[in-house]
């Protein structure tokens, strides 16, 4: 046993640090962990979770709709964004509950408010009292960045406000075109929202394949999302409630929020890092080896506080290699290539491996496309379509990615990543058989190279 107080201090208790923790402590360490908001961090309190649980409510909206061409006669529906926000936060308390009791049955101790690094070997805590450990992780995530200070930048908020609004705005302004925009975009909008998006590009999701780019800039409008491309907001005038928001292009739009989704920086600021002989990056990112060891070296750090890949899952699984490898006697490292996600806009998105123009860069490639009405959407009248996508490396036949746009992608996006991680060629797809009648089987009987441009 070493001489300190605790043998790995934990500062956050997010998705990474729960793990890490949990793990650790049940090779036997002895674990503190410190949390100055909730148990759960980002995933759990203001990210995916709830942010999966709007977007089901969200798509009750077309489902009540498209019922009718399947002989269904709905009375008109009715929603109520306090009901869904106070069922969303019960939710969310529940699974605080869940992950501060599976972290203190793990045997780690847990200790409210913010502790910062003093020194590579002691923390000190939020009642002022200090904590000495043989090695201490870093596990604090990360925040919304909102760029510069425009006039009126006091009105902007962020994906954090959106899950505390009590009423459903008549009208908001996104800014943004990644992840988080176009998913509050396509929800907000589908539970009766106006939403106009602006973008500074093109099209929505930079770093994802062109053509999902493509498919999702040009279906968000049928979910009721106005896009403006080419433009950012120059300044805000108003106050919440009515809002004038002014772009680059010398346009005006009128709104009752104005939300920024302009990516997230790490939250390394003020934690005694520097004094610890922990580097951060030009990003404030925690630079880290291949192990999560900082340049201290009894400092390590996991998930988005290391602005690796920012993933719940991506987190969880450093902070379980760093428990096993430390404490476990079981050296892990993870593996940062082929991270399968998805998108959950209505349609979805789900990626996994290279896109075309990464793998066109690599090798030579075959590319195989499909894009069709799902047969749902015959009776149901839906605009909605599914796009898919296979990129294979023309001289060993291996699938180098697969990406969906349409419903259900998320789920299926799951299964192919398996297939996908395990080397399948072209040929594995072509031999395994179809599930009939489903869109999934699309993936197992695309026959014909693409050779054209774009989808039509
Ligand atoms: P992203 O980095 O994905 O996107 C940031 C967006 O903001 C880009 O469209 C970018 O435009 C734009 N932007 C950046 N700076 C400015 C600026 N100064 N003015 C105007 N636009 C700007 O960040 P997000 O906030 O969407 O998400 C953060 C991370 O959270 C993601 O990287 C992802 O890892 C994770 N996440 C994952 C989810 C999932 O898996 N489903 C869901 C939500 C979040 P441009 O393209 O022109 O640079």
């Amino acid at each position: 046993m070493s001489g300190y107080d605790v043998d790995l201090f934990v500062i956050g208790a997010g998705s990474g640090g729960v793990r890490a923790a949990r793990i650790a402590a049940g090779y036997g360490a002895r674990v503190m962990v410190a949390e100055e908001h909730r148990i759960g961090g980002t995933c759990v309190i203001r990210g995916c979770v709830p942010k999966k649980l709007y977007v089901y409510a969200s798509r009750f909206a077309a489902e009540f709709e498209e019922a009718a061409g399947f002989g269904w006669s709905v009375p008109e529906p009715h929603f109520e964004f306090a009901a869904l926000k106070a069922a969303k936060d019960k939710e969310i308390v529940r699974l605080e509950g869940a992950y501060r009791a599976n972290l203190e049955r793990s045997g780690a101790t847990l200790v409210p408010g913010r502790a910062v690094l003093e020194g590579p070997n002691a923390v000190r805590l939020a009642d002022g009292s200090r904590v000495t450990a043989e090695r201490i992780l870093v596990a604090v995530g990360a925040h919304p960045f909102v760029p510069n200070a425009i006039k009126g930048c006091g009105l902007v908020e962020t994906s954090n406000d959106i899950f505390e609004w009590e009423s459903l705005p008549k009208s908001v302004v996104i800014a943004g075109g990644g992840y988080i925009a176009v998913e509050f975009a396509s929800l907000l909008a589908r539970l009766g929202s106006e939403v106009t998006l602006v973008l500074r590009a093109d099209k929505v999701l930079r770093g994802f394949d062109e053509d999902m780019r493509n498919a999702l800039t040009a279906h968000l409008p049928y979910g009721g999302v106005r896009i403006v491309a080419g433009a950012e907001i120059a300044s805000i005038d108003g106050r919440v409630g009515n809002i004038a928001v002014n772009l680059t292009t010398g346009d005006a739009i009128a709104c009752e929020r104005v939300v920024y989704a302009t990516g997230r920086v790490p939250n390394t600021a003020g934690l005694g890092l520097a004094e610890a002989g922990v580097e951060v990056d030009a990003a404030g990112a925690i630079r880290v080896d291949r192990a999560s060891r900082s340049t201290a070296a009894s400092v390590y750090a996991v998930g988005d506080v290391t602005n690796r890949v920012n993933l719940t899952p991506v987190a969880i699984r450093e902070g379980h290699a760093f428990a096993d490898t430390v404490y476990g006697g079981r050296p892990t490292e993870v593996d940062h290539s082929l991270v399968p996600s998805a998108v959950f806009t209505t349609p979805e998105i789900g990626s996994v491996g290279l896109t075309e123009g990464q793998a066109r860069s690599r090798c030579e490639v075959t590319v195989y496309k499909t894009n069709f009405r799902p047969m749902k959407a015959t009776l149901s009248g839906s605009v909605d379509r599914t796009l898919m996508k296979i990129v294979v490396e023309k001289a060993t036949d291996r699938v180098l990615g697969v990406h969906i746009f349409g419903e259900g992608a998320g789920e299926m996006i799951q299964c192919l990543a398996i297939a996908v991680r395990m080397g399948a060629t072209k040929r594995d797809f072509d031999m395994t058989l179809a599930v009939h009648p489903t869109a999934a089987e699309e993936l197992v009987t695309m026959r014909t190279p693409w050779e054209g441009g774009g989808v039509t």
